[in-house]
């Protein structure tokens, strides 16, 4: 694996989404009932056995979250007490053992310090991109849970999602379902995104940007996209977003209900969204750490594409919260009690 270059000669305006090999990543061990005290490490290479139950049984989950630099050169995380609570959920679903959130954060905030040089500078939509995970290792056979257990959290940095500002995409729908209705769709667990592949795919062939899925029992329902949150904006100004045991509760979901109803004054809403009755909807959106908002132009359902607000331009509301909510992330606006910890 080839070693991320210089950050003086990285060009933080044209970054994607890719894996970059960085100095440091924090790395703990579990064994007989306990983690190790953990470290930084320059190894980016995990070595586990063949038995390990990530391998063959899908034991891991991981979290995203990202490290902002301020127009006062500060570096900032947003809300990663929401991944800590959330990775927690998913290793109960996956009897792994917890990692406590204040180690989480701690841990967190060692990869971003000894990385500090790959954090982009403030103004070119950089962002440094956290990936905690966790994995069942080992010598295993037989389906149980497994003896062990690595935690890590490495880190790249990441572009801009949007280059030349907010533009909506065509989602389409799939036969295929993401999660089962008392499965694992509420958990960040590394099988239901090998599922999504395949349906993934498809899509992207057919011309569309990705899937929204409906739920899985009777596929009426929007559910939401293969790794983002599904937001409508109705006619009389709503913002309602599904509810379903199903889906993965996101972090700028939570923090968007919070911020347009507090923010924009807007009413906010968490229940049923009928693939057919989307004309309640002027605009639409799908909410996640990557993109913030990627605004949903059109959704193809049965042959017929079902436009929002425009499948060229961004509608206003999503516009606003798009801003409000990037604005507090890199520090520019107020951020609301508690979401905002400076990393030291
Ligand atoms: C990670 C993820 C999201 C977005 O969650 P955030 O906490 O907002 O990043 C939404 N849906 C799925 C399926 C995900 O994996």
């Amino acid at each position: 694996m080839t070693k991320a270059p210089e950050p003086s000669t990285i060009d933080w305006k044209n970054l994607g989404f890719e894996y970059m090999d960085l100095p440091f990543r924090y790395l703990a061990h579990w064994k007989d009932g306990q983690w190790d005290e953990g470290e930084l490490t320059e190894d980016s290479t995990l070595h586990i056995s063949e038995g390990a139950t990530a391998l063959h049984y899908g034991q891991a989950d991981f979290e995203g979250l990202k490290a902002y630099r301020t127009k006062n050169n500060e570096i900032q995380l947003f809300r990663p007490d929401q991944n800590a609570q959330r990775m927690q959920n998913s290793c109960k679903r996956l009897l792994m053992p917890t990692m406590p959130a204040d180690r989480f954060i701690d841990a967190a905030m060692q990869v971003v310090k000894a990385n500090e040089d790959f954090v982009p500078p403030y103004g070119t939509g950089g962002t440094l991109y956290l990936r905690p995970l966790m994995i069942g290792v080992g010598g295993t056979i037989g389906v149980h849970a497994a003896p062990e257990y690595i935690f890590t959290i490495f880190a790249m940095p990441v572009g801009a999602y949007y280059k030349g500002g907010v533009k909506p995409t065509n989602f389409t729908t799939s036969y295929y379902d993401r999660a089962a209705p008392h499965g694992t769709g509420q958990s960040k667990v590394g099988g239901n995104y090998g599922s999504s592949l395949l349906p993934g795919d498809e899509a992207h062939k057919a011309g569309y940007s990705d899937v929204v899925y409906l739920d899985p029992a009777t596929h009426t329902k929007i559910e939401e996209a293969g790794s983002a949150n599904f937001f409508g904006i109705t006619k009389d100004d709503k913002f309602v977003t599904p509810k379903s045991d199903s889906i993965l509760p996101s972090v700028t979901k939570r923090s968007l209900l919070f911020l347009a109803k507090n923010r924009l004054g807007l009413e906010t809403e968490e229940g049923d969204v009928f693939i057919d009755d989307l004309d309640r909807f002027k605009e639409a959106g799908a909410m996640g750490t990557a993109a913030v908002i990627a605004p949903i132009g059109g959704i193809e359902y049965k042959d017929d594409l079902h436009v929002f607000y425009s499948e060229t331009e961004v509608g206003p509301i999503t516009q606003k919260l798009y801003n409000e909510l990037t604005g507090i992330q890199f520090g520019d606006i107020e951020a609301p009690e508690g979401w905002i910890y400076k990393v030291k």
